[in-house]
């Protein structure tokens, strides 16, 4: 589909209510905006002080089923998250000129209103709103895990974690959520896991619209329909998506939180190199991304020409091949990178971090929940007899088994993607994307739709 074929539709500012957004006012001013409702369900979900944010300029994708996932977890909390995000809407895979090689349109893949579609969401601003929902101090900060204890399987008692700070916290579930590079998966497996590189670097980095100059105009055309656009040339390519503005804590209120600043546009930037490349010293990396995407499609340039040199992110992309369930042993387990890191391609990693989160609360919920068995598993405790110890482990294996193939084929696909995306001799390029073309949207359309159909 074209973006002719598209038109009449709504504006830019039905389509993204984010644009509506005035700059820095608190979430619980009335009237501006029907999302300014959600601003009194934010105030209650404030049980506490705030915790510190921590920094970090990454944006992400949430699809539609980590939405959910994000519903489930109570109305309140899942309002702010779509009262600060960007929502999802219609979007495409692009030749390096800006026609549509693939287009996903919020009909064709069961997007038809904004809290059925995913959003897009800065990780500082999600964290931000997701800790206002934790009770106070049960987060802490700036301790390094270095390694665990764990009862044998099946047996009694608690599982022992120790940080580099020589302190040792207990627990009855160790789940390790520390990444691509995670410790808890080294001990789990007897050493490092293999991470494989992608073959690419990424650049990436946040601009707010009203920076885009003369190009802002062709974006918000652009956005009229589309909330997102990738752009593949020959070994390198384009990307951006509209990512809301920031949600911050109120000083004025504890608890409380405000949007703050202009909606913000997120890009990034790929091209092949050897795993040996380096950025060199003093290289201005702003300089060299314009140059290798100056014969882009606009707003490509327009896009790179307005981003702050100092804001840009660089990074050689790494992941995991899938590994088979189970994941874990006895009461510990692995959550999101630690368990699948995968290419960036489809911008999933983050949606099944949070997908995995749910799956394991509905588990280890059911498994202590009144009623599930005796009544230590009413009432967890270091007491847990042997029924309740297996229910327990027997939860963490049903929760890695029902994760384990959705996660797999995700990152499959998104190494699949990639190597389409990255095509760099011409023969290649010009094959992708005539095949691109040729391909009807129904098929195109069908290999996503796995993506948007998930019941916890
Ligand atoms: C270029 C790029 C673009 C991406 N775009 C998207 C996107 O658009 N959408 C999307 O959904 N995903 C995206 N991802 C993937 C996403 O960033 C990851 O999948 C996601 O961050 C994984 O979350 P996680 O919590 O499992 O791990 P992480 O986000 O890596 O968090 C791990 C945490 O553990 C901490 N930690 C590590 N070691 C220790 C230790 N020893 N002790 C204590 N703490 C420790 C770390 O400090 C960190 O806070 C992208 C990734 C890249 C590289």
């Amino acid at each position: 589909m074209t973006t002719a074929a598209r038109g009449g539709k709504k504006g830019p500012a039905e389509w993204n209510p984010f644009l509506r957004r005035s700059h820095s006012r608190p979430l619980r001013a009335p009237k501006l905006h029907n999302k300014q409702a959600n601003a009194e369900k934010v105030l209650r979900l404030l049980q506490s002080p705030w915790p510190p944010a921590r920094d970090g300029s990454d944006s992400s994708g949430c699809s539609g089923d980590a939405g959910r996932a994000g519903r489930a977890i109570g109305a309140s909390l899942s309002d702010a998250i779509y009262a600060v995000g960007g929502p999802i809407m219609s979007g495409g895979f692009r030749s390096d000129r800006g026609d549509y090689l693939y287009y996903a349109d919020i009909d064709s893949v069961g997007l038809q209103d904004v809290k059925s579609n995913g959003l897009s969401i800065s990780r500082r601003s999600l964290q931000t709103i997701l800790y206002s929902a934790l009770p106070y101090g049960c987060v802490s900060y700036g301790r390094r895990f270095q390694s665990f204890t764990a009862p044998p399987s099946g047996q009694p008692g608690r599982v022992q974690v120790a940080f580099e700070d020589g302190g040792v916290e207990e627990c009855d579930v160790l789940v390790g959520a520390d990444g691509i590079r995670s410790k808890v998966r080294e001990q789990l497996l007897g050493g490092p896991a293999e991470l494989r590189y992608s073959g690419t670097v990424c650049w990436r980095g946040r601009l707010p619209l009203s920076r885009i100059g003369r190009g802002a105009q062709w974006l918000l055309q652009l956005i009229n329909n589309d909330s997102w656009a990738e752009y593949w040339g020959k070994g390198i390519r384009f990307g951006f998506f509209t990512v809301g503005a920031e949600a911050t804590p109120d000083e004025a209120a504890p608890g409380g939180i405000r949007i703050e600043g202009e909606p913000q546009v997120a890009w990034y930037a790929f091209a092949n190199r050897p795993e040996t490349w380096k950025t060199e010293p003093g290289a201005d990396e702003a300089v060299r991304l314009r140059e290798m995407f100056a014969g882009f499609s606009s707003p490509v340039p327009e896009l790179l020409a307005a981003m702050d040199p100092s804001g840009v992110n660089v990074g050689k992309i790494f992941y995991q091949e899938p590994r088979p369930d189970p994941w874990g042993a006895g009461r510990v387990t692995l959550l999101g990178d630690a368990a699948h890191a995968m290419l960036p391609t489809l911008g999933q990693g983050g949606c099944m971090a949070i997908e995995d989160s749910l799956e394991l609360a509905n588990e280890l919920g059911a498994a202590v929940a009144p009623g599930s068995g005796s009544a230590e598993a009413e009432a967890p405790s270091t007491s847990y007899d042997a029924a309740a110890v297996g229910r327990l482990e027997a939860a963490l294996r049903r929760y890695e088994a029902s994760r384990a193939p959705r996660t797999a084929r995700v990152a499959e696909q998104s190494v699949q993607v990639a190597a389409l995306a990255m095509a760099e001799s011409d023969f290649a390029v010009w094959l992708r994307n005539t095949i691109y073309r040729l391909t009807p949207k129904w098929a195109g359309d069908k290999q996503f739709e796995y993506l948007f159909k998930l019941t916890p």
